[in-house]
């Protein structure tokens, strides 16, 4: 018999509790891999047209936010894919903006971790990672520039 749970999006917050309800059930840990629930949830922003999409995590998200907006208003097409989770990889949402865009930047705070899987998940479409390292989060106009840099 076909079972399916259905997450209503705009009811679900990504907190991820019901994934770890059911590890514990299944395998008495609190442990992600051991749940059979996977929750994926994104927000996408401006990317029904977009010819650059930004895909950003966490903290950087509110940076790219304001790029995007930015480019925008200089009449550049972009648009955000804010990663609520990141595991499981959303790549089907990836793949589909992937092949709408021209290119992808991923800004992020190390040397590049996200950008591998957004890169085998939007091939063969170019991804620009837009690496910064310390505590300071990246500037708007850092991004914005790289937007207008493709
Ligand atoms: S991640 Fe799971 S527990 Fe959290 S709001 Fe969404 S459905 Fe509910």
């Amino acid at each position: 018999m076909a079972k399916a749970l259905t997450v209503v999006e705009e009811l679900c917050n990504g907190c991820r509790l019901c994934e770890m309800a059911c590890s514990f059930l299944q395998a008495k840990e609190y442990n992600p891999s051991k749940s059979k629930i996977k929750i994926i949830k994104v927000e996408e922003i401006m990317l029904e047209d977009a010819e650059v999409a930004v895909i950003a995590y966490g903290i950087s998200s509110r940076a790219a936010l304001s790029a995007v907006r930015k480019a925008r208003k200089d009449g550049v097409k972009a648009g955000l894919l804010r990663l609520i989770t990141i595991w499981p990889f959303p790549e089907k949402h990836v793949s589909r903006i992937a092949r709408k865009a021209k290119a992808i930047i991923v800004p992020e705070m190390n040397y590049g971790q996200l950008v591998r899987e957004v890169e085998r998940a939007a091939r063969p479409t170019p991804v620009v990672l837009l690496s910064k390292l310390g505590e300071e989060p990246h500037r708007p106009s850092e991004i914005v520039e790289a937007i207008r840099r493709l």
